[in-house]
């Protein structure tokens, strides 16, 4: 597959794609070999097909330092999230691996990426840590993950030689940033803007999406549904991606101004810096600009409720533009959805965020048609009885019995 050019430069000028499928499991037979959690194997995936461009491969320790230091990669270019391979020493000493080595990354027992081995190392986790997160708080989730990291760090260049398969109904929303890319390209979208999203959306996210796409002057709104690590409580997956098409089929969308797509990342929170992240990677997909609402990727009170609007400012070389937007909450004297920045009752305003919607449809009761749609609030519900065991949130149940989105299949005898 070629990389098409719809005139939105990648990050780094250069889609990265390694993918290069085994001919037979014989090509790797006696290989160094690692088998990989999810986290990694999505990070492997996102690497091979450029989601993550200009990076090639899990990072070593000069792009990780500068990463954490300077919010840039040694070459230069901005990133704010160290992408790491983290082994335990004892496992990388049992399968015989040393910098120098070409090695097999496995996933769910089956060859997943190659992986040349230019260096092993160790990091300072609490330090990495506080640098990233601008916190040490082992609560935060993202500093949690950091300090669970295993003690090395492998580094080097990937190349996939398995092409994962996507489960429904999530293969309908898969496309690599090539794939996407063509598309946007055939749909016209000179400009696209950005949605990220872990939510069913209620009445603020659809006036978000419609408020940057007029503030843009877009030619359409991508949402980019996060797929990853859930926690009991946040939407089903099946339940985001299914009810944000579902604004475009039911024609809240014009069908020519909006398409919904799945990306497997497991959230860091890391606020500010992971807007930064969210908008390299949907610059990688074809997007000229990526919104940003409140408490953007935030957690707790870590970040300031702004912060992520803030620190753009410091990034002018980004390659992305930012649309900054305020709250939309539903105002009883406006008589609607109204916006922060116009609505003159902040008093009597009603939140609308996902927390109080959940709450209303966990107890049964019809959500106000003001605050989710009854075509939203149909689908979620049937999301429920169909991917959910009943519930549209995740359960304890969902996270042991659901179908896994991505499944790597044995390689050709
Ligand atoms: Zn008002």
């Amino acid at each position: 597959m070629t990389s098409v050019d719809n005139g939105l430069s990648p990050h780094g000028g250069t889609l990265v794609q390694r993918v290069q499928p085994l001919r037979s499991a014989g090509d790797v037979a006696g290989w160094p070999t690692i088998e990989v959690r999810e986290q990694i194997a999505h990070e492997c995936v996102n690497l091979a097909y450029g989601f993550f461009s200009p990076l090639t491969g899990f990072m070593g320790s000069a792009d990780v330092a500068s990463v954490a230091d300077n919010m840039r990669l040694a070459s230069g270019y901005v990133w704010p999230i160290p992408i790491v391979l983290d082994v335990p020493d004892a496992e990388l000493t049992q399968a015989g691996v040393a910098a120098g080595d070409s090695i097999l990354l496995t996933h769910q027992g089956n060859p997943l990426a190659t992986l040349d081995v230019t260096e092993i190392f160790a990091a300072d986790l609490s330090d990495l840590a506080g640098k990233v997160y601008g916190t040490t708080d082992p609560d935060h989730p993202g500093v949690q993950r950091t300090l669970n990291y295993a003690n090395r760090f492998v580094a080097g260049d990937i190349t996939l030689v398995c092409e994962p398969v996507i489960s429904p109904p999530f293969d309908r929303y898969w496309r690599t940033p090539a794939q996407l890319r063509s598309e946007l390209d055939e749909l016209g979208w000179q400009r696209a803007v950005a949605h990220q999203t872990r939510n069913v959306p209620h009445s603020g996210h659809e006036y978000l999406m419609k408020g940057a796409f007029m503030e843009a002057q877009a030619d359409g709104v991508l949402v980019s549904a996060v797929i990853g690590e859930k926690k009991v409580g946040d939407y089903i997956d099946e339940a985001i991606v299914l009810t944000h098409e579902n604004l475009r089929t039911h024609g809240f969308f014009r069908d020519g101004i909006h398409r919904t797509t799945a990306l497997l990342w497991d959230m860091r929170y890391a606020g500010p810096r992971e807007a930064v992240f969210h908008a390299l990677v949907r610059k990688n997909l074809g997007c000229t600009h990526h919104m940003f609402g409140r408490d953007h990727a935030g957690v707790g009170d870590y970040y300031g409720r702004y912060a992520a609007h803030e620190i753009f400012d410091d990034l002018p070389d980004l390659g992305i533009r930012s649309v900054l937007t305020l709250e939309w909450w539903y105002c009883p004297t406006c008589g609607g959805v109204a916006y922060e920045g116009i609505c003159g009752h902040p008093d009597t305003k009603q939140d609308l965020a996902g927390r109080l919607i959940r709450s209303i449809i966990d107890g049964g009761a019809e959500p106000a048609p003001q605050t989710l749609r009854a075509e939203t609030l149909a689908l979620v519900r049937q999301c429920a009885d169909e991917y959910g065991f009943g519930s549209p949130f995740v359960t304890e149940q969902y996270l042991s019995e659901r179908t896994p989105v991505l499944t790597i299949p044995p390689a050709p005898v």
